[in-house]
Order: C-alpha cells, then sequence, then structure tokens
C-alpha cells in the first residue's frame, strides 16, 4: 500500500494551470447548457442579468447566480433537471429535509461519470481487482450503497452489496467472505468494530485492510478509534447528493484533506453573509458547482457546509485541491446516525399532533452510536398521570415522527412548563457528540 496508485493519472496529476483552464472552458459551457435547458435557472439568470455571453472563463464565476436548497424545493420534482426525462436512468433523493424530500437525476453518462470519481477514492487508497469490498452503506434512494457499489464495480473489485444492518452478520460476512476494504458511514464502522470485539474476536478474525466512510461528520478521534477496533486505515469521503452523492472529493493515503474532483466540479468558497468569494485558505461556506453532469447540473449550489480549501503540493501527487473535514454548518440540520434532521421538522410533527412548539432535541453518543431523544412538553389538556395513557401518545408520537424522519427517536412527554424558556433565541437542541475537531 506504499506505493502512489492513481485509476486516472494523467487528470490526477495535471498542472494547476491546465486544471484551471478545463475548467474555465468547461464552465462556460456547462452554463450556456444550463442557462438553455433549465427555465426556472435562465429566469434567475435574466433577473441577474447574466447571458452566457457573459461567462467565458473561471474569472466569470463570481457571475453566476447562486443555487440553494430552497430552489429544489421550490422546483420540486423535476424543475431543474436539464436532460429530458426519457434520458434519465436513475433518480436518487437526500435523506430528508425540512418538509419535502428533494430527489436528483443521472444520465447514463452522468452515471459512468459518478462511478469513474468513486473508482479513483478507491485506487487512491490501493484498491484493486483483488479485493473484496464491503458495502454497509444503506442501498436505496441514499445515495452511499450505490455510489461506493459503481466505483467498486469499475475497479473490478469484488462487491458485497450487503447494506446496512443486521450487524453481527456483517461481521460473520466480513469473516467469510474475506472482505478487505469497508464501506459505511463512521458510526457505523465504529459500531462494527464494537460488535467484533462484543462477539469474542479480535481483529485477527478479519480480513479487512482499509476503510471508506463518510456522509457525516466525524472527528480524528473517531478515525483512531475506528483503525483501532477494525486494524485498518480509515479514510474520509465527501459528497451531497445535490451534487452528486458520495466521490465529490475523496482522501489519498497521505490523510490530510479530501481532493476534490476539480475536473468534473469547481469548489469555491465563500462569505456566508455576503456570498463573496474567499481566497483559498480561508474558512468559508463550500459552493460546488457541476462542469458535466447533463441530468442535473447545479451551478454555484450552496452547501451551508464550513470547509477550508488547501492547494498545498500533497505527498500523494495528486493535484487536485484539498477540502478539510466540514467544521460545521451555517444552519441548524443535524445529521443523526447518517439521516439529516432539521429541528423545524420536529416541530412540525408535534403542531400536527396538538403540541406547543416547547421541545428539546438531545442528540448524544453511547459505544459510538447516535442517541436521539425529543423532550416534548404535554398541554394542561393532554396532560394524565396515567403512565398507560403517556406511553401510548408517546408510541404515537414517535411513530409519525418515523415516518417523516426515517429514524426512529425517544420521545419524552414531560408534564406542563417544564421546559426551560429562553429569553434569547430557543436552545432546542442539545448535541453533546463533539463531532467537530477543534483545530
Ligand atoms: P449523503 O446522501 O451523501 O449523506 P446528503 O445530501 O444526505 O448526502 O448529506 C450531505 C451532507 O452530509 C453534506 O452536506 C455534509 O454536511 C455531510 N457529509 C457528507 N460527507 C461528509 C464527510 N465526509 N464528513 C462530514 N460531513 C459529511
Ligand atoms: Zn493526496
Amino acid at each position: 500500500m506504499s506505493e502512489n496508485k492513481y485509476y486516472h493519472k494523467d487528470i490526477e496529476t495535471m498542472s494547476v494551470e491546465q486544471i484551471k483552464e478545463l475548467q474555465g472552458k468547461r464552465l462556460a459551457e456547462q452554463f450556456r447548457y444550463v442557462y438553455e435547458n433549465v427555465e426556472y435557472y435562465r429566469n434567475r439568470c435574466i433577473e441577474a442579468g447574466v447571458t452566457p455571453d457573459d461567462v467565458k472563463g473561471l474569472e466569470d464565476l463570481h457571475k453566476v447566480p447562486f443555487t440553494c436548497k430552497d430552489d429544489l424545493r421550490a422546483t420540486y420534482p423535476y424543475g431543474l433537471f436539464a436532460a429530458p426525462l426519457k434520458d434519465v436512468v436513475r433518480l436518487h433523493a437526500s435523506s430528508g429535509t425540512t418538509g419535502k424530500q428533494i430527489v436528483v437525476g443521472y444520465t447514463k453518462e452522468d452515471l459512468d461519470i459518478w462511478d469513474d470519481l468513486v473508482a479513483r477514492q478507491l485506487v487512491a487508497i490501493g484498491a484493486s481487482k483483488d479485493d473484496f469490498v464491503h458495502i454497509a452503506y444503506g442501498y436505496g434512494l441514499f445515495t452511499g450503497g450505490l455510489g461506493l457499489h459503481g466505483g467498486a464495480s469499475k475497479v473490478g473489485c469484488t462487491v458485497i452489496p450487503i447494506s446496512a444492518g443486521n450487524t453481527p452478520r456483517q461481521i460473520t460476512v466480513m469473516h467469510d467472505f474475506g472482505s478487505t476494504i469497508l464501506c459505511c458511514t463512521p458510526s457505523y464502522a465504529a459500531y462494527l468494530g464494537e460488535t467484533l470485539h462484543d462477539m469474542g474476536h479480535d481483529t485477527s478474525y478479519l480480513n479487512l485492510k482499509a476503510g471508506i466512510f463518510g456522509a457525516e461528520p466525524w472527528t480524528e478521534g473517531m478515525r483512531k478509534d475506528i483503525e483501532k477496533s477494525l486494524g485498518i486505515k480509515a479514510y474520509d469521503i465527501y459528497g451531497l447528493t445535490e451534487i452528486m452523492g458520495p466521490g465529490v472529493a475523496y482522501e489519498c493515503q497521505a490523510q490530510n484533506g479530501m481532493h476534490v474532483n476539480e475536473d468534473h466540479f469547481i469548489v469555491e468558497t465563500i462569505d456566508p453573509e455576503t456570498g463573496k468569494q474567499l481566497p483559498e485558505g480561508s474558512k468559508g461556506e463550500l459552493v460546488f458547482t457541476c462542469l458535466t453532469k447533463k441530468a442535473f447540473p447545479l451551478m454555484r449550489f450552496r452547501t451551508k457546509d464550513i470547509g477550508v480549501l488547501n492547494r498545498e503540493v500533497c505527498s500523494c501527487g495528486r493535484t487536485f485541491v484539498r477540502m478539510s473535514k466540514p467544521m460545521g454548518r451555517t444552519d441548524d440540520m443535524l445529521i443523526i446516525r447518517g439521516v439529516n434532521v432539521f429541528p423545524s421538522q420536529i416541530e412540525t410533527v408535534l403542531l400536527q399532533y396538538g403540541y406547543p412548539p416547547n421541545y428539546q432535541i438531545i442528540v448524544g453518543r453511547e459505544n459510538n452510536n447516535d442517541t436521539f431523544e425529543v423532550k416534548v412538553e404535554m398541554t394542561p389538556d393532554k396532560f394524565s398521570d396515567v403512565i398507560a395513557d403517556i406511553r401510548k401518545k408517546e408510541a404515537e408520537l414517535s411513530n409519525a415522527m418515523q415516518s417523516l424522519l426515517q429514524i426512529k427517536a425517544k420521545i419524552t412527554l414531560v408534564a406542563p412548563k417544564t421546559i426551560q424558556r429562553s429569553e434569547g433565541k430557543a436552545k432546542r437542541v442539545i448535541d453533546t457528540r463533539n463531532l467537530i475537531d477543534n483545530k
């Protein structure tokens, strides 16, 4: 694993000047394509007074209007698709957003590129045809499972599409099938590590050598724990449904930031308040532009993830800029067990069931697994001191939340007026997980 390997050597190591030239050329073409094919976005450009003739290269990027999550909601389901739906061969959806989920699509060519970009990640960490890739990301509308699946198939690895869940069986399958690379969320990797030891085995029971973990924040401390408990090297992968899914950026063996696939995406950091571009190296909101996607090509999508870009030469020889781990968000989105949760979704359910919006979300971590509790105040007319009544109401709310959020919360009903009122901004979320490294 010491020798650096590349999936697309010429592209991954081209000079920064060449990358920028390619990006400029593709930006001009892609901006014209989106302008011509997405009416909603064209109207946005007309309002801003920008036409395709104004965007000739990278220096014009700042003129290109942003896209944000609200635009996806406003045009749900297909209003931002640029290709005819007959050319769309796959849909994916995000794990949940405020109110409505968002849907994205891929042409055959888009899927082929996606697979290639994930293949770069696998090869960067030493994968080859000899590897058995155990994919314990969820399969389905979530991009994790099928994203890694496509990349590993491209490399020619033996894919084990086990999906998430049934944890002891995961250990047995890893052992029996000889899995060498594990792909899942970092919290699930930690849980698998623990289960391995709880089942009375140590790392020698498995043939694993590396793992590719992403889709949620995790710290360097967690990386060390996972590496130790599973006896592997743990690598980070970044992506988001709106842009592509996993593989927008990938970590190499230097384990020091994720290389952004710059031939297919432009990444910028902006000041979230003013929207102004920041110099590389300053902390800001990450913004991505799709340069080659045909079905769902977003221009300057504001991710709300905070990060830093680093263009220093990397020891792996790749020249693509590296992004730090996301260091937080500009909105209140929580990622709990890999699922996006907004406090406003919880509020919607409570209001539907006649509860006041006095609640507290408590997120923690026990044995490397997220815990998720919602304390809800009863109204005087809902108040009851019969335990069975309370349990019934809790179960009802818990089911309603699970069907909206796709994740189970422990609901605790508390007596009226017992949740502390705040004089300023309500502190609705208590998150003790400490997932962001304070560097
Ligand atoms: P996915 O389906 O890939 O999880 P979502 O669209 O549901 O995509 O969520 C994307 C968000 O997940 C990102 O905007 C970011 O906040 C978070 N995320 C993805 N990968 C990572 C990572 N490696 N580290 C930290 N956060 C991540
Ligand atoms: Zn590198």
